[in-house]
This record gives structure tokens, C-alpha cells and sequence, in this order.
């Protein structure tokens, strides 16, 4: 899929709508013209989430937006609590696959402790 180096931002969207479907991770809409599909750093960019395809899944571009930074499992509950119908279990394989890469290719220490906490909370929901 890419010959000559690291998948780019636009090609990693279309994996992760390949891999989960085409659907917002946090409301579940189909993407459309209306809905548009953006990439979702489950651990944020500025918690120091890397931006690989372990690390992102589609999110449209709404609920992208108005998670800002909060947490992945702290974000799941808020858009329960706004009425949407989030897929769960998009997120939890998005945290394990990060998490299997840390193991896997080490690095990332400094995500390591925010990953852990955020898979309790998603085992304690
Ligand atoms: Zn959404």
C-alpha cells in the first residue's frame, strides 16, 4: 500500500475506514458529504500520541473537534452522556493494537502510564 515509505495522513483515514468501517468512532453516523471523516489520535497528539495507524481511527469531524483533550475512555462516556452511541469496541482494539506495539517495537515511553490507565477504565465500564 506504501511502496516508498510511510503511509501519508489521507492514506492512514482511508485504513482506519477500511479496517473499522465507515463510521465515527464516537456517534457511529455513517461518513458522507455531511458527515465528513477525519483521523482521531486515540491517545492525543499532545499527550504525545504518535500519529501511526496503531494510534488513530475515524472519527468525523464533529466529534473530533469538540473532544479537544480529553481522554479517550473520559471522551466515550461524554458522548453517551450527550445522547450519541459510540462503537467501544473500535476504541478498546485501537488501545490494544497501541498497546501491542509498545510491546512489540518499545518506544512511546512516555504515553506508556496514560495507555494503562485509559484500558483499566475501559475494563472497569
Ligand atoms: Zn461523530
Amino acid at each position: 500500500m506504501h511502496p516508498y515509505g510511510a503511509p501519508s495522513g489521507a492514506q492512514r483515514l482511508v485504513l482506519a475506514m477500511d479496517r473499522d468501517g465507515p463510521f465515527c468512532v464516537w456517534c457511529s453516523r455513517e461518513f458522507s458529504d455531511l458527515v465528513r471523516p477525519t483521523r482521531e489520535h486515540v491517545v492525543p497528539r499532545v499527550k504525545g500520541g504518535p500519529s501511526i495507524p496503531e494510534n488513530e481511527v475515524a472519527a468525523c469531524a464533529r466529534c473530533n473537534r469538540e473532544r479537544g483533550h480529553a481522554s479517550p475512555v473520559q471522551w466515550l462516556d461524554e458522548v453517551v452522556a450527550r445522547g450519541r452511541t459510540p462503537r467501544p469496541e473500535v476504541l478498546e482494539a485501537s488501545l490494544r493494537r497501541l498497546a501491542d506495539h509498545i510491546e512489540r517495537h518499545g518506544g512511546l515511553r512516555r504515553i506508556r502510564g496514560y495507555l494503562a490507565t485509559e484500558l483499566r477504565k475501559l475494563d472497569k465500564r
